[in-house]
């Protein structure tokens, strides 16, 4: 699977051939209107979208549900203990507990989220269970465990070796320093710094045979950050959001700016007023450079956004950010994102 990647520096080329940005659309709008025989597709956050996607992609090409494939892809990182940013193996917080925070979100605006809860790997399956067997939308901490127990789940030790190895390094400092791009190094933490870490999350979206819509979005969040901190990745708005009606959209990177932006509401409701999916994006990382154009240097948040017509792009901060796209023609596309800086 690695040797068939193929890594796509966006680009007039990639453009053409891929048919995925605004100036193509634009000027050829009714074809790629015509061209909808992308669907069903899935896209995906970062390297580890490729597997994810691989997953997704068996239940979309039986013409399964978005909802469905979703789920079953971001279950792929969570489930990979070399991963140190999603599920189990993820970095703990500075107390040395493993948090996740995940969110998922169907068609029909229907939507659960679990927030720092621990000792389950899969957290995407609770939200989807909060979503559908509870009259809420999210459950956070002992209340999210205590629901997983209670439908079925099993208590895990969700702490590796070698992420306690990387903890114990980082408590020497004790730093928080979020540490941008160095996200090529997930599949060997051992090789960290102490006093790095990494952030990463995986952010799916999927549209699928029926032309429905459906995103998830998983992650152990900032590595040793503060106990009970939640970031962006489980809160409906911010970390993902889908209308089924125009477009759905995720988000990866330092959360807290994410939040205060409503990441990923802003770009669906930009795709709605008619921008692509990559300026949507484009605007939404723009809005967090006015908000804070010091501290949007230093930090990296990337949006990946996808509309009804399976149109998709990204924009981030900074270089280094990636997707992968996964429909009839590929099953395993990279994509580097653009970027501001
Ligand atoms: N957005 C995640 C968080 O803030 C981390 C990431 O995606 O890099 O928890």
């Amino acid at each position: 699977m690695i040797n068939r990647r193929k890594f796509i520096q966006q680009g007039v080329l990639g453009t053409v051939a891929l048919g995925f940005t605004n100036e193509i659309y634009a000027q050829s709008a009714f074809n790629s209107i015509v061209k909808t025989a992308t669907k069903p597709i899935v896209i995906s956050t970062w390297d580890f979208g490729i597997a994810a996607n691989q997953a997704a992609w068996k239940i979309l090409k039986q013409n399964g549900r978005a909802l469905d494939a979703v789920e079953a892809g971001v279950k792929v990182p969570e489930a990979d203990l070399k991963n140190v940013t999603v599920g189990n193996g993820g970095y703990p917080d500075r107390d040395g507990h493993v948090t996740l925070d995940a969110c998922i979100m169907d068609e029909n605006g229907n939507c659960g989220a679990v927030l720092a809860m621990e000792h389950i790997t899969h957290a995407i399956s609770v939200a989807r269970l909060v979503m559908e067997k509870t009259p809420h939308v999210m459950l956070a901490g002992e209340g999210a465990l205590q629901f997983a127990l209670e439908n079925g789940f099993q208590k895990e030790d969700l702490l590796t070796k070698e992420s306690e190895k990387a903890w114990k390094e980082w408590l020497k400092k004790a730093e928080y320093k979020p540490i941008m791009n160095i996200e090529n190094q997930h599949f060997s933490p051992n090789k960290l710094p102490g006093n790095q870490y990494n952030h990463d999350t995986i952010g799916m979206l999927a549209l699928d045979s029926q032309g429905n819509m459906s995103g998830a979005c998983t992650t152990s969040g900032m590595a040793f950050k503060m106990h009970g901190r939640v970031g962006d990745s489980p809160i409906i708005g911010a970390g993902l959001y889908v209308d089924n009606e125009v477009g759905a959209a995720t988000s990866t990177g330092v959360g807290e700016e994410v939040v205060r932006t409503v990441g990923s509401f802003l770009v669906v409701e930009l795709m709605r007023q008619g921008y692509s999916p990559e300026d949507a994006c484009k605007k939404a990382v723009q809005r967090i450079v006015k908000k804070k154009p010091e501290k949007a240097k230093e930090i990296q948040v990337g949006f990946l956004a996808m509309n009804k017509q399976g149109q998709y792009g990204a924009y981030a901060l900074q270089q280094g950010f990636s997707f992968a796209v996964c429909n009839e023609e590929q099953q395993d596309l990279l994509i580097k994102g653009k970027s501001i800086y």
